[in-house]
């Protein structure tokens, strides 16, 4: 039965034919992902680079390259915006290159309503190609150059999953390792269900080889990624016994997971984090709203009380983990209380910092059609009140750790400023430093030296 989610071995092994094909006359040009939204299109960039790679091309990041592959975001319109206006730019480029191939691929190449603006007016884009069809990426190259035309095909998401897809990992020392892909939950306000087609688990052999494999080859930090990854099953695992599997691998690494749903984190799942040191100390559990009457509008199937009882449980088990969430502003009707519910749940939680949106209207989502009486300008106020809240309360509790010292691990260069590194505390907080840039890729033992919102400043102790 559930090798029936799985793209067969003998449509993969038509992709390599079609690669190889690409590969014989196209070998030598440039091509380019350029990658917007989650880290789940960051992994699906990683595997199309991969493809590109394997078909002879020279990965650049230039949109004058021959291959343009746009992995697009489409949760909020400001993100499609800037795509699109990233698309328009490209018209003067395709003049120029009268041979180079733009597709658009991710989150907004799932969308009806995109698919007709780009069929009428973005004549210069080649191709979609969904977050679920990815994978066909060399039959659609193939196609292109042989037989001409547009591929701008309508239909539902594919909703199956290609494993053994080449890849070209952005770091050695950090992965991202989708562990399962779509989304069932149907949040009112949330275009992804639509868009990334219904919930599909890898097998866990599967991820724990990638994460094994990973872990061997020197990679620090690995990150298990899925809409809800609390709703996995994968050859009847949970996600608790395959995060707690994956911990249990030998290597030096951090290991995190996002995202998880409130209604279905499991308190087993939280005992897991609790006994094995590998995996972060840190939940990323997105409130969206404290009212409940919101809560139920959203969809979102727990209450505020339920939440908190979470916090308290995992608090209990976990000494010093910290939290983060989402939350959305200005859902339709949101009212003055409503919002005063979210700003008392934040100071009941207290989180370490928050990923805050107004809400965005998604064409095709229950939310849409709500009435929404209250104005962009009192939800803008909101917003600023509730970001000033988590500002106060994140410097209050960083504040004790100047002085600290703790394990990081450092990740790369910084572009600005003096302090010249960039690192990652085993919780997931980010450090600036000053240091040699040979010391990146290692675990280090560093004091904090200053906090803000942002990061933490430190010097290597
Ligand atoms: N699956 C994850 C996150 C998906 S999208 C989860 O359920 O938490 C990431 C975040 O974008 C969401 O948590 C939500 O806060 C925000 N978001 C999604 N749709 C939105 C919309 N229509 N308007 C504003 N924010 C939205
Ligand atoms: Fe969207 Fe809700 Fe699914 Fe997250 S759980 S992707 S917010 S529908």
């Amino acid at each position: 039965m559930e090798r029936r989610a799985f793209v067969s071995e003998k449509e993969l092994e038509y992709q390599r034919e079609c690669a190889e094909r690409v590969r014989a006359v196209h070998a030598g040009e440039t091509a380019w992902v350029d990658t917007y939204g989650c880290q789940q299109n960051e992994a699906d960039s990683e595997r199309m680079r991969g493809m590109l790679r394997d078909m002879g091309y020279i990965l650049v990041s230039d949109e004058h390259a021959d291959v343009v592959v746009i992995n697009s975001c489409a949760v909020r319109e400001h993100a499609e915006q800037r795509v699109f206006g990233n698309i328009g730019h490209m018209t003067h480029t395709k003049k120029e290159n009268p041979n180079m191939k733009i597709i658009l691929a991710g989150c907004m190449a799932g969308e009806e309503t995109v698919r007709e603006k780009v069929r009428r007016s973005y004549r210069h884009v080649d191709a979609l190609l969904d977050t679920t069809s990815f994978w066909r990426l060399p039959e659609t190259l193939l196609r292109l150059y042989e037989d001409g035309g547009r591929i701008i095909e309508d239909g539902e998401p594919d909703s199956r999953i290609a494993e053994e897809l080449p890849v070209v990992r952005t770091s050695p020392y950090k992965a991202h390792v989708s562990i399962m892909y779509g989304c069932n939950n149907f949040c009112s306000y949330c275009i992804v269900p639509y868009v990334r087609g219904r919930e599909r688990s890898r097998l866990p052999e599967d991820v724990i080889r990638e994460v094994r494999e990973l872990a061997e080859s020197g990679c620090h930090d690995i990150m298990l990624l899925g809409q809800n990854v609390n709703s996995y099953s994968g050859g009847g695992k949970s996600f608790a016994e395959l995060l707690a599997a994956c911990a249990e691998l030998e290597g030096d690494f951090v290991l995190r997971f996002m995202t998880s749903h409130p209604k279905d984190c499991s308190r087993e799942l939280i005992d897991v984090i609790a006994s094995h040191p590998k995996v972060e100390r840190h939940i990323h559990l997105p409130v969206q709203s404290g009212s409940d009457e919101i809560l139920r509008r959203m969809n979102r199937r727990y209450t505020a009380e339920h939440y908190i009882s979470l916090i308290d449980y995992a608090r209990e088990k976990i000494p010093g983990v910290i939290f983060t969430s989402d939350i959305i502003i200005g859902f339709p009707d949101e009212s003055e209380e409503d919002f005063e519910r979210t700003l008392d749940l934040v100071r009941r939680v207290r989180y370490d910092s928050l990923f805050t949106f107004i809400y965005s209207k998604r064409s095709g989502t229950p939310a849409a059609e709500m009435p929404d009486p209250v104005t962009h300008a009192e939800k803008v106020e909101r917003f600023r009140r509730l970001n000033a809240l988590q500002d106060s309360i994140t410097l209050e509790d960083r504040a004790p750790l100047v002085g600290r010292t703790m394990r990081v691990h450092i990740d790369g260069e910084s572009r600005t400023g003096e302090l010249n590194l960039t690192a990652r505390t085993q919780d997931g907080r980010l450090v600036s430093l000053k240091g040699s840039t040979e010391l990146i890729g290692g675990w280090h033992t560093v004091k904090v030296t200053g906090v803000s919102t942002f990061s933490l400043s430190a010097e290597l102790a």
